[in-house]
C-alpha cells in the first residue's frame, strides 16, 4: 500500500520529527492544511466544488462562476465540453489561490429522491466514469489537485454520517467503484475523499479493504486520501486503514493521540512517513513546496485577470445540458417574430434555482434574470406571474425594499456581539442570508455570541405580511423596537441542513402601502459539542400571498400572451446535501398551475428547474417540456438561446424519469437500524426498468433536439474478441432534418447471461456528434474490454464469459435502432 518514497521526499522526511509529521496530517482549519517551514512547505488551500469554486469564504467582491450542476453536465454526454469547462474552472480555482478543489462528486444516482443527486453525474457507471475522468483531467491540467468524492456508496443523504451500506463485491466493482478506479488509473486524480458512511461494516475513513487493499494496493493510488469533513472518528483504525489526512482541523482524533499510538507501537512509523510523503508529493504537484513544480500542475497558473470562466462557454454548456422532453407540434424553437407577448409564469420564474444546496454552493456572478434575458432575445413584452407559492421559507425581497438602516445600502446590517456584549463586527451585508462561509469573525462561534440582523423594510403593498426569521438556536424578532416574537428552534439532524433550510419562526405583521418599519432579529446560536455554533441566519418578509389569486392572475397572463413559459421545479432548500427529498411530486399547486395555464394557452412551454427528476402528470397536455436542472448563472441566456433556436437543447437524460414514484427501481434510501441494504444489486436506474419491464415516462438517454437523425449502419471492427480486448465499432448516422444539430449516439451491450439479477443491457459506449442538414457522420467508437466482463466473487477477479454479445445502437436506452454482434472467444 505504500508509495515508493523518492530521494527528495525521503530527505525532507528525515528533517521532520514525529510530532512535526503528525501535525501535517490534520488540517490547520476548515480549508487550510498546515505548512512546515523546515521543509519549505506552505499551507495547501482547499475549496469546495463541483459546480464552481467557492473560495475559503463567501465574498461579494469576489464572486465565483456558477456552473451547471454536475447532473446537467452528465446530461451533455460530452467529454470534451466537460473537460473544457473543468479546465476553465481549474484556472479560476488557481487564480483564487486555491490548490485543491474538493470535486468532482462521482457517486451514483441510486434513487431520484437523493438530496444530493444533482451533484452526481448520472445513474450509470460508464457515463459517470467518462464525465469524471474528463472533469478531473480538466481541473488538474490547470494546476489544481482534484478530489474525487465520496469514496464510496454515499449515494443518499439520510443518516449519511452513520449508515452502513451493505453491498456485494460484484455490485461495488461493477457499478459504484468504476468511476473512482478510472479517475485513479486513467486520470491520475490527486486526492480521494473518504465518505462519512461505512461499507460492509467498516467506516470509510478506516476501511482497510477499500482504502488500503483496493485503492492503494490494487489500483496503486499514489495520492492523498482525505476524510470528509469531521468524518474521522478513530485514531488507530483510520491511520492503519489507509486514511492520510483528517479534515478539518486543528482538532481531531489524530494529533497527540496518533503520536502516542506510534510511540506505543500500535501504528508503524512507516505508515506516517507514507502519509507525509503523499502530502509532500501533492504539495510538489500544486507548487506548495518551495514554489517548486513537478511536471504537471502548477505550470499553468494563471493571473487573476483571466480568473472567471468565459461566460460564452458557460452559456453554451448550459444550453447543451437542457433536455427537451417533448415538443410534439414543433412549437420550439419559437418562430422568429411570432412572439410579441410572452407570459413568464411560475414560482421558479420569480425565484430561479440556479444551484442545489449544501457545500456545492457558490456566491455567483450575477447575470440577467429570466425575464430580461427572454425579453431581450425575443424583442417581446414579458409579463411575470408567480402562479403559486412553493418556498418552504418566507421569501426574501430582492427588489431593494430591505436596507441597512444606517448606510441605506440594499441588504441588511449585521452585528456580532460576544458574551458580555462587546461589539466585534458591525457592517452592512448585501443579502438577507448569512452563513458561516461569509467570513464573520471567528468569535461568532464562541458560546454566548449573538448575531443581530437589522433592516428597514418598505412595504410595496398594504395588507397582511409574513415576517420569517431563521437560524438554529434562540431567535428574537423586534419591529420598531417592540418584541414581536421569540422562539428556540431545534438543531437539525445534519449540520448542513442548518445551512440549506434552517428552521424558521414566522410572524404576522399588518402594514400599509409605503409604510417603513425597522426589523431587528437577534440570534443566539446553539453551541453543540465541538461543532461550530453559528451555521446560518436568514430574514424574509413578504405580503401574505393567496394561491387562488396567484393562479387566477397567471391564467389571465397566459390568455393574453402568444406563448406561456411556465417555470416550475424545486424551491430553495428542497434539494440539498444533508437530507433527501420525500417525494418526486412538484410542491404546492404547481401541477394545477401547469394544467390551468395549458388549458388557457395551447402554446405552453414547461421548463422544469430541478436537480433530480419530478413527476410530470401533465406532460402530454403541454406544447413542450424542457428539463433544465440547476443550470448555474447562465440560466437566462441559455434558456433564451434554446427557446429562440439560437442554440439547440443538446441534453439527453442521465437519469430515468418514472411515471409514478413506485416505478423507480430504488426509491427510499432509509437505513434500517443503521444499515442501508443495496438489495437491488446492479438493477439501478434503467438497468432496473429494463429488467422489470416497467415503462419509464422518459427513459435514460432520451432527449430530442431540433433536428431528426437516421441510424444507418453499425459495424463492429472485428467478428470476435478475446478476454481483455477492446472492441472497435463504427456507427453511421445522418442528420435527416433541416437544421444543423447534435446527437448522442449510444451503444448498449447485451450479454449472453440470462441471470435475472444482471442487467439486460448496459451502456457500453457513446459519442456526441454534430452534423449539418442531410450530412452523414461516421462515428468511430470503442467498447472497452471491461464492458464484456463481470466481477466473479468466487475468484475475486474479472471474468469474461464466452459467447455472442449483441450491440444495440440507438438514441436512448429504449430507442434502439441498429444492432451488431461480436463473439467473445
Ligand atoms: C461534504 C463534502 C464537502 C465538505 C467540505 C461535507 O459535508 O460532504 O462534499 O467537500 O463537507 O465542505
Amino acid at each position: 500500500m505504500s508509495i515508493a518514497i523518492n530521494g527528495d521526499e525521503s530527505a525532507l522526511l528525515a528533517r521532520l520529527t514525529l510530532d512535526q509529521k503528525v501535525r501535517l496530517l490534520t488540517g490547520a482549519d476548515s480549508w487550510h492544511m498546515h505548512g512546515e517551514a523546515t521543509v519549505g512547505l506552505r499551507p495547501i488551500v482547499m475549496s469546495d466544488g463541483p459546480a464552481g469554486v467557492r473560495g475559503t469564504r463567501f465574498d461579494s467582491r469576489n464572486p465565483s462562476s456558477s456552473l451547471p450542476c454536475p447532473v446537467a453536465l452528465g446530461a451533455t454526454w460530452d467529454e470534451h465540453l466537460v473537460h473544457d469547462l473543468a479546465f476553465a474552472l481549474g484556472q479560476e480555482t488557481r487564480a483564487r489561490g486555491i490548490d485543491v478543489l474538493l470535486a468532482p462528486t462521482i457517486n451514483i444516482v441510486r434513487t431520484p429522491l437523493s438530496g444530493r443527486g444533482f451533484e452526481c453525474f448520472s445513474e450509470d457507471s460508464l457515463l459517470t466514469t467518462r464525465m469524471a475522468v474528463a472533469y478531473v483531467r480538466g481541473v488538474q491540467e490547470a494546476g489544481v489537485g482534484a478530489t474525487v468524492k465520496h469514496y464510496v456508496a454515499n449515494d443518499s443523504e439520510t443518516e449519511r454520517r452513520t449508515y452502513d451500506a451493505r453491498i456485494s463485491e460484484t455490485v461495488l466493482r461493477e457499478l459504484y467503484l468504476p468511476p473512482f478506479e478510472a479517475c485513479v488509473v486513467e486520470a491520475g486524480v490527486a486526492l480521494v475523499m473518504a465518505a462519512y458512511n461505512s461499507v460492509n461494516g467498516a467506516a470509510m475513513t478506516a476501511n482497510a479493504t477499500l482504502l488500503r487493499d483496493l485503492l492503494k494496493s490494487e489500483w496503486a493510488f499514489p495520492g492523498v486520501v482525505v476524510s470528509d469533513w469531521s468524518a474521522t472518528k478513530t485514531t488507530v483504525p483510520s491511520a492503519t486503514g489507509g486514511l492520510d489526512l483528517v479534515m478539518p482541523g486543528p482538532h481531531g482524533p489524530w494529533g497527540d493521540h496518533l503520536v502516542a499510538a506510534v510511540r506505543g507501537g500500535r501504528v508503524p512509523e512507516a505508515d506516517i512517513d507514507d502519509k507525509v510523503a503523499r502530502l509532500l508529493h501533492l504539495a510538489r504537484r500544486v507548487g506548495a513546496l518551495n514554489g517548486a513544480v513537478d511536471g504537471g500542475m502548477a505550470h499553468h497558473a494563471v493571473s487573476a485577470s483571466r480568473a472567471l470562466v468565459d461566460p460564452a462557454l458557460l452559456r453554451e454548456a448550459t444550453a447543451r445540458s437542457f433536455v427537451l422532453l417533448s415538443n410534439p407540434r414543433g412549437l420550439l424553437p419559437l418562430q422568429s417574430g411570432s412572439v410579441s407577448r410572452l407570459a413568464l409564469i411560475g414560482p421558479n420564474a420569480i425565484d430561479p434555482q440556479t444551484q442545489g444546496g449544501g457545500s456545492v454552493r457558490v456566491l455567483p456572478v450575477v447575470r440577467a434574470g429570466l425575464a430580461d434575458a427572454l425579453g431581450e432575445a425575443m424583442d417581446a413584452v414579458v409579463t411575470m406571474s408567480q402562479g403559486c407559492v412553493t418556498n418552504a421559507m418566507t421569501a426574501a425581497p430582492n427588489d431593494g425594499s430591505l436596507r441597512d438602516p444606517l448606510s441605506g445600502q440594499v441588504g441588511v446590517r449585521l452585528e456580532v456581539r460576544v458574551a458580555g456584549g462587546e461589539l466585534v463586527h458591525d457592517a452592512p451585508f448585501p443579502t438577507t442570508t448569512v452563513t458561516w462561509w461569509d467570513g464573520l469573525p471567528e468569535a461568532v462561534h464562541h458560546p454566548g455570541s449573538e448575531v443581530v440582523m437589522r433592516a428597514r423594510y418598505r412595504a410595496g403593498v398594504g395588507g397582511p405580511h409574513v415576517l420569517g426569521a431563521a437560524g438554529v438556536g434562540v431567535l428574537r424578532v423586534f419591529v420598531d423596537g417592540a418584541l414581536l416574537g421569540e422562539a428556540t428552534t431545534l438543531t437539525p439532524r445534519d449540520a448542513v441542513e442548518a445551512l440549506s433550510r434552517p428552521p424558521e419562526v414566522r410572524l404576522p405583521v399588518q402594514l400599509q402601502a409605503g409604510q417603513e418599519i425597522e426589523i431587528r432579529v437577534e440570534h443566539r446560536p446553539n453551541a453543540r459539542g465541538n461543532q461550530a455554533g453559528f451555521a446560518s441566519m436568514r430574514l424574509g418578509i413578504t405580503p401574505r400571498l393567496d394561491d387562488e389569486a396567484l393562479l387566477a392572475q397567471a391564467v389571465l397572463a397566459a390568455v393574453e400572451a402568444d406563448v406561456a413559459v411556465v417555470v416550475v421545479g424545486s424551491a430553495d432548500g428542497a434539494e440539498s446535501e444533508g437530507y433527501d427529498r420525500d417525494t418526486m411530486m412538484l410542491s404546492g399547486r404547481q401541477d394545477e398551475l401547469v394544467r390551468r395555464v395549458a388549458a388557457a394557452n395551447p402554446n405552453t412551454v414547461v421548463v422544469v428547474n430541478s436537480g433530480m427528476p419530478v413527476l410530470m402528470p401533465w406532460a402530454a397536455d403541454v406544447a413542450a417540456v424542457l428539463h433544465v436542472w440547476f443550470p448555474g448563472q447562465a440560466f437566462g441566456e441559455a434558456l433564451a438561446d434554446v427557446l429562440t433556436g439560437a442554440d439547440e437543447p443538446g441534453g439527453r437524460l442521465p437519469v430515468s424519469v418514472p411515471r409514478a414514484e413506485a416505478d423507480s427501481p430504488v426509491l427510499s434510501a432509509y437505513p434500517e437500524a443503521g444499515e442501508l441494504s443495496y438489495s437491488e444489486g446492479l438493477l439501478v436506474g434503467y438497468r432496473g426498468y429494463d429488467r422489470t419491464g416497467s415503462e419509464p415516462h422518459f427513459p435514460f438517454g432520451y432527449g430530442r433536439g431540433y433536428t431528426d437523425w437516421s441510424y444507418e449502419s453499425c459495424a463492429p471492427g472485428v467478428e470476435s474478441i478475446v478476454a481483455g480486448q477492446d472492441l472497435p465499432l463504427t456507427v453511421t448516422v445522418r442528420n435527416a432534418g433541416e437544421r444543423a444539430g447534435g446527437e448522442v449516439v449510444q451503444v448498449y451491450l447485451e450479454t449472453p447471461s440470462d441471470d435475472p439479477k444482471r442487467p439486460l443491457r448496459v451502456l457500453a459506449a457513446f459519442a456526441t456528434v454534430r452534423a449539418g442538414p442531410g450530412e452523414q457522420v461516421e462515428v468511430r467508437m470503442t467498447v472497452p474490454a471491461r464492458s464484456f466482463a463481470r466481477f466473479d466473487e468466487a475468484s475475486r477477479d474479472w471474468a469474461w464469459e464466452p459467447g455472442t454479445y449483441v450491440l444495440h445502437v440507438g438514441r436512448s436506452s429504449r430507442d434502439l435502432r441498429l444492432s451488431g454482434e461480436v463473439v467473445l472467444r
